[in-house]
């Protein structure tokens, strides 16, 4: 292309200058003529006729025609001249410009070769990058010594994130991550972005699996800090799957699969990170399926409303209940709400599902007051549900088809969904607030507990979360943990529910703790409503009535005063 590029500019060099020749050669015959004509003209007017003495005689002695006869000369040389420099000039104007052609066609195919394996947001390698770079690692064991190991980090909140804030900002977020993961990796390390919501580190000379899992421990720990973005504090939440060459496969796709299948086990391992095991590879299919029978379930009526009554420990009766969704699958039979939601928070299918909860737990609740309990039903928020903007008006518009009222019913919500985007779950919060219903944050303790939000949230109640009741008695730690929780919500005024209440000795020491409310296996596990309300009946716990709540309204301020 570039002998193509000069061999044209020649040639145009070449024709440039053959016209101002040819423009000067004109110019020169003119010169020629004019001569001609002049001497014709003087010899006529000297001697009346014209004769080839007369002419000879002409320019001889005509100072005027001597002139004349310089002209076609100096013509031509000024044509010729200027046509030279011309050409010269065309020539490197026509040189330059090639050289710049070339150098943006060049630049282009480099862009062009950059585009097709690099992610455009962090300018990583991507996914087809990333797989040469590690077919390039395998290739390299001709000795049998090599080694390494592939950690695959997905970021779990970031769809929250893109949702919420704008891809904008998500992007501002993701370059951040490159940056902070660059600067764990050395030089001969690859990071890549292989997918929307996940980076991969190819790390040489990871000799075992502990190696690997103290290496993602410390991207676990660089990650931990939250993002900063417009002012906002980011939190990411990442799952890590690890893999380890040649233990898990020996080429690039088998390796980069199962570090996904990792990464899978990771999101729901306690510490947030997962190294492959065979066995692992039964789950990912299972989760996938899961996801896309979602919609059916629904329609095919798999899902059921349980409750687990809510016990007022001064009086021993049960003022209400938390619904608790289950999926009773027709292959793989019970599924547990937390393996679900997170698959319905993924797929879209939250919102259809809260309103599923909703209309059956306001059916429930309806029903429970028209059997005179003074019932109070809580239902538990999604992130996804507090970030729609739409959500107060759904809930208006089941509030108006139930007939219930909003302070029969308790929302709640954790501290996590919260810290995406403060201001605008604010505002959703505070319409729900306003429409009359009570609020409560859920598993209290496990999130990003911040008192300034606490204090801007109008919440009824503070539910603490099992994992610190469950310990309490056995760990001095919890005790301590529990006590604050219940000191703090008072102060801030509001009630206080201790979930997972399993003894008799929890219950005392909560009851000496001042906590208002217990749920737990002491009393009731989630069950459907029509054994709740059986339970209630045989039991030693029974329900709250509306005559029993009129009686104590009526007796307090005499009690008071
Ligand atoms: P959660 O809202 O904190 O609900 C309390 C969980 O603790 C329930 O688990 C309940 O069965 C369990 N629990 C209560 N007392 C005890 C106890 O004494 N011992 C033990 N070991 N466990 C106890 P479940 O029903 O499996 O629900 C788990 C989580 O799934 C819930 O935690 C909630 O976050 C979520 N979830 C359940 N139903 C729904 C729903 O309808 N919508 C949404 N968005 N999330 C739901
Ligand atoms: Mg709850
Ligand atoms: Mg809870």
């Amino acid at each position: 292309m570039n002998i193509l590029a000069k061999r044209t500019a020649s040639s145009n060099v070449r024709i440039l200058h053959e016209r101002a020749s040819k423009a000067s050669f004109q110019g020169v015959l003119i010169a020629v003529a004019a001569v001609i004509l002049a001497t014709l003209a003087v010899t006529y007017l000297n001697d009346k006729s014209i004769t080839l003495d007369g002419l000879v005689n002409a320019q001889k002695t005509n100072f005027a025609l001597w002139v004349l006869n310089l002209m076609p000369f100096v013509f031509g040389y000024i044509a010729q001249y200027s046509s030279i420099n011309m050409a010269r000039e065309a020539s490197s104007l026509v040189r330059e410009q090639t050289q710049e052609l070339r150098e943006r066609a060049d630049t282009l195919e480099k862009q062009a070769n950059f585009a097709t394996t690099h992610d455009q947001i962090t300018e990583l390698p991507n996914r087809a990058l990333f797989a040469d770079r590690i077919e390039r690692a395998i290739s390299a064991n001709s000795t049998g010594q090599v080694h390494f190991a592939l950690l695959v980090l997905d970021l779990e909140n970031l769809k929250e994130v893109q949702d919420t804030l704008g891809a904008g900002r998500a992007d501002l977020l993701l370059k951040q991550v490159a940056t902070r993961l660059g600067s764990l990796a050395n030089s001969r390390d690859s990071l890549a972005r292989i997918d929307s919501h996940t980076f991969a580190l190819l790390i040489l000379d990871i000799v075992d699996s502990a190696q690997a899992e103290r290496a993602a421990l410390i991207v676990q720990k660089a990650m931990e800090p939250a993002f900063g973005v417009d002012q906002m504090k980011l939190p990411l939440h990442s799952s890590i799957g690890i893999v380890t060459y040649p233990e898990h496969g020996d080429d690039p796709e088998s390796l980069l699969q199962r570090a996904g299948v990792a990464v899978y086990m990771a999101g729901r391992a306690y510490n947030g990170y997962a190294l492959y095991a065979p066995g692992f590879d039964d789950h990912s299919p299972r989760r996938l399926t899961l996801m896309g029978e979602l919609r059916q379930a629904l329609d095919k009526g798999q899902f059921e409303l349980y409750h687990q009554p809510k016990v007022d420990i001064a009086s021993g009766k049960v003022i209400g209940s938390e619904a608790l969704i289950r999926w009773h699958h027709a292959r793989h039979g019970f599924i547990p709400p937390d393996e679900f939601i997170t698959l319905a928070e993924r797929s879209r299918m939250i919102r259809p599902l809260t309103q599923w909860v909703l209309e059956h737990a306001f059916g429930d609740c309806s029903a429970l007051r028209n059997a005179g309990f003074a019932w109070t039903v809580s239902v538990n928020l999604s992130t996804r549900d507090l970030h729609d903007p739409e959500f107060p008006d759904m809930v208006a518009g089941m509030m108006a088809r139930t007939g219930i009222q909003p302070d029969w019913v308790i929302l709640e919500i954790t501290e996590s969904s919260i810290m995406v985007d403060p201001a605008r779950v604010l505002n959703v919060v505070e319409r729900l607030h306003e429409m009359g219903f009570n609020l409560s944050i859920d598993d209290y303790g496990t999130g990003y507990s911040s008192l300034a939000y606490l204090k801007k949230l109008p919440v009824s109640e503070l539910k603490i979360d099992k994992s610190f009741v469950m310990d309490m008695l056995s760990s001095e730690n919890d005790a301590i943990i529990v006590r604050a929780t219940v000191d703090l919500a008072h102060n801030l005024g509001l009630k206080v529910t201790a979930e997972g209440v399993e003894t008799e000795e929890a219950l005392a020491v909560l009851r000496g703790y001042g906590c208002d409310i217990g749920q737990g296996y002491l009393f009731s596990k989630p069950r459907p409503l029509m054994d709740i309300l059986n339970w209630m009946k045989s039991g030693p716990w029974k329900g709250l009535t509306l005559v029993e709540l009129r009686q104590s309204t009526e007796t307090r301020p005499a009690a008071s005063s």
